[in-house]
């Protein structure tokens, strides 16, 4: 009995060691265990901000290479911007230099003569004749069998407003049109008998005298008063003239009621579809201008 006793404490003694040396071994393996997984956290830790650090550090570099990018392109845009401008400005300037260009060698080829205000003390000279004359259709003179020239680029404009109003059932016909300084002389004479010479002087063919020389103006008249100049303006071809003439470049030299010149509504000057399309919006007259704005119309009487 006291044998197995014995054993029996023996045994339980080992058990109990035993399951002293498994707790013993079961603690520190625990804590070995722990301690390496510490230690790994640490070293992953550790790890993880020093990789953190150079990941902050590179969206750094990225940051600042994008707002230098940013900046960059800021600038570019802006110098473009500015090229865009210099080019319209440089593109403007040579198309109004081209402008100019072409103005001055129209201008240069324009008679400088076709825009002048003749007066008593400034004429003509008595040699000048027109670059070009062509006769206009003898329908259109009064009497037919008159042959009547006019300066050559006037020309088409003149038969373009005889054969509108011959459309709108007018008989505006032509009883003059180009003199030489010849055949002034001679008409300047026949008035000076007729009338005696303080009269001839202020006549109304002294007037237009250098404007008919110059192979830019013409008297009208019409059937209705027989090929005659006075009672012109009781007419309706006359009252045509009055609202249609400027569309064809031409003015009435010198108007009614206007306080330098004796009114004569036959005698019409051409003067270019702009300048006298000016005249007729501001209700002037070619004579009541300015010389030097007439002038800026010249190199543009034929357009
Ligand atoms: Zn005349």
């Amino acid at each position: 009995m006291q044998t197995t006793s014995l054993r029996l404490r023996i045994v339980y003694g080992g058990i109990a060691l035993a399951t002293l040396a498994l707790v013993v071994y079961g603690i520190y393996h625990y804590q070995t265990t722990v301690r390496s997984l510490q230690n790994s956290i640490t070293k992953t830790n550790i790890e993880l901000l020093a990789n953190k650090s150079v990941t902050d550090q590179k969206i750094k570099d990225i940051t600042d290479s994008l707002a230098s990018l940013k900046t960059t392109n800021s600038f570019l845009t802006d110098a473009l911007l500015s090229e865009q401008q210099k080019n319209a400005l440089v593109i403007e300037q040579i198309g109004a230099v081209t402008s100019t260009v072409g103005n001055l060698e129209k201008l240069s080829k324009t008679d400088p003569e076709l825009l002048k205000q003749y007066s008593k003390v400034y004429f003509l000279n008595e040699h000048y004749v027109p670059v070009s004359l062509s006769y206009v259709d003898s329908h259109f003179a009064s009497p037919e069998t008159k042959q009547l020239q006019i300066h050559t680029n006037v020309l088409p404009y003149l038969t373009n407003l005889l054969t509108s109003a011959q459309n709108a059932g007018l008989t505006l016909r032509l009883d003059s049109a180009y003199r030489s300084f010849g055949t002034q002389a001679i008409l300047k004479a026949k008035y000076r008998v007729t009338y005696g010479s303080g009269t001839a002087n202020s006549f109304s063919a002294e007037q237009g005298y250098s404007e008919h020389q110059l192979g830019t103006a013409v008297d009208f008249t019409t059937q209705k008063i027989d090929g005659a100049l006075s009672g012109f303006e009781k007419t309706p071809e006359y009252v045509w003239l009055q609202a249609n003439a400027y569309q064809y470049g031409f003015v009435i030299s010198y108007p009614e009621n206007n306080p330098s010149y004796q009114f004569e509504p036959w005698h019409w000057r051409f003067v270019g579809v702009k300048l006298a399309t000016e005249i007729h919006n501001r209700a002037t007259y070619f004579y009541a201008m300015d010389q030097r704005d007439i002038d800026t119309y010249l190199a543009n009487i034929f357009d």
